[in-house]
């Protein structure tokens, strides 16, 4: 009866509203560690990082050729120059460019003193001690100059950045080999379900292998995440109590999955505002509709439906991004595309729902999209085979062969 009531109070909140919601519900844990730039990778950036040395720190050169002066380009026909020297990257070249002057060069050596302009090899000719050039070359021509890509004091990183290799390289040419990151998210995580059965237990009659332990192992590991797995508890009011208590007590956040309609033996909306704050509860999307969102003391709650396809879906849409602040992710970034759909799919009007598309490309080189086919929230095979969601907003009524439609393809690699 409370169950109905609640059922019929609780407003269906729309996606976007819940994930607004949901980031608000969250805040950036604190603590950070320092770490040799190489186990950094991944992590999130807990500093600003200046440039304390200029790169490149010299004028160099872009191209093999020959340095010059500019003053000796001809402005027609032909010069010849005087090879007076080499200037080799690490090696530089000791003394200065003198008029008539051409120093041999190659990519990244010092530009000699008196020196102004790169003559690409290619566009000269060396005979013996004699360099010919012709006209149409410019001053500056194939010069890298001294901090083009990072000048000292520069902030070249903020504080929130996602380290990756392009980070790690960065760090690397300033000469850091330490940096200060976000300590790891942790996160406390169980399912919920008398009739789950963990891998390498034998299955009896009415029961199930729990898989979204491995999903969500998988997902929260991409994340560079520090799990806490709490095994499956079963739909008893006592023990979900209890989990609730541990994980809330160790953890960042917790999530649950299972557990969450409205059902006799789903525990875990109730427990929850027991024991902390709900925050919402039922999202008008599809697969996925009951998500139960909140806190327990200073942890944040996520407890994820527990079709499979369900706890997929909602912890990509919600759950990643609200870890994703935790861990003081400043910047994220989704990619969306609008590809014509060469499959019919079905929908009713009413929820947002997320299909499971594949991504390819037909026989004029467009990229297309289509169903994976069979759509409901247990077929865990659909998420195997997609590369896609398929997102079709709640008022869509279907969709025919050759409609637009939006992807979010499955970019979650870092
Ligand atoms: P629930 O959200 O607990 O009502 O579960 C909805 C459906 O998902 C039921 O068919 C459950 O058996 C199934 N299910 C719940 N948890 C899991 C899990 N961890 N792994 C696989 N299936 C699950
Ligand atoms: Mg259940």
């Amino acid at each position: 009866m409370k169950q109905n009531c609640d059922q019929m109070a609780s407003k269906l909140l729309s996606v976007s509203e819940a994930k607004e919601k949901i980031l608000d519900n969250v805040t950036i844990i604190d603590g950070q560690e320092k770490l040799a730039i190489r186990q950094s990778l991944n992590r999130v950036l807990d500093t600003d990082v200046q440039s304390t040395i200029n790169v490149p720190p010299y004028d160099n050169s872009a191209m093999d050729g020959y340095a010059i002066n500019s003053a000796d380009l001809p402005t027609e026909g032909e010069t010849r120059l005087k090879l007076a020297g080499k200037s080799f990257a690490g090696k530089p070249f000791e003394g200065k460019l003198k008029k008539g002057e051409a120093i041999r060069i190659m990519t990244g050596a010092v530009i000699p003193e008196g020196a102004d302009t790169i003559i690409m090899q290619e566009h000269a000719q060396a005979i013996d001690d004699t360099v010919v050039i012709s006209a149409g070359h410019t001053k500056g021509d194939h010069v890298r100059y001294i901090g083009e890509d990072m000048k000292v004091g520069d902030t070249v990183l903020r504080t929130g950045k996602l380290i990756t290799p392009a980070e790690l390289g960065l760090l690397a040419s300033l000469g850091i080999p330490e940096i200060q990151v976000k300590r790891r998210c942790r996160v406390a995580f169980f399912s919920t379900g008398d009739e789950l059965r963990s891998v390498g237990e034998t299955l009896e009659e009415g029961q199930i292998y729990d898989s979204n332990r491995y999903t969500l192992y998988g997902m929260l590991t991409r994340q560079n995440i520090e799990l806490i797995d709490m095994g499956v508890i079963a739909d008893d009011p006592a023990a979900v109590k209890e989990a609730f208590l541990t994980a809330s007590n160790i953890a960042d956040a917790v999530i649950t999955s299972g557990g969450v309609s409205v059902g006799e033996a789903d525990y875990v909306k109730d427990t929850l505002e027991e024991l902390g704050q709900v925050s919402f509860w039922r999202v008008a999307m599809k697969p996925g509709k009951p998500l139960a969102i909140g806190s327990i003391n200073k942890a944040a709650f996520f407890g994820v439906p527990g079709n499979p396809v369900s706890a997929m879906a909602t912890f990509y849409q919600f759950v990643q991004p609200a870890l994703q602040k935790m861990m003081g992710l400043r910047e994220t970034f989704r990619l969306m595309l609008k590809v014509p759909c060469i499959t019919a799919l079905r929908k009713q009007p009413g929820r947002l729902e997320y299909q499971r598309g594949i991504l390819s490309y037909n026989k004029n080189g467009d990229m297309v999209v289509n169903s994976t086919g069979v759509q409901g929230s247990h077929i865990l095979t659909s998420m195997s085979h997609a590369n896609c969601f398929i997102i079709l907003p709640a008022e869509n009524a279907g969709v025919t062969s050759g409609d637009l439609v939006e992807v979010q393809p499955f970019t979650d690699v870092i």
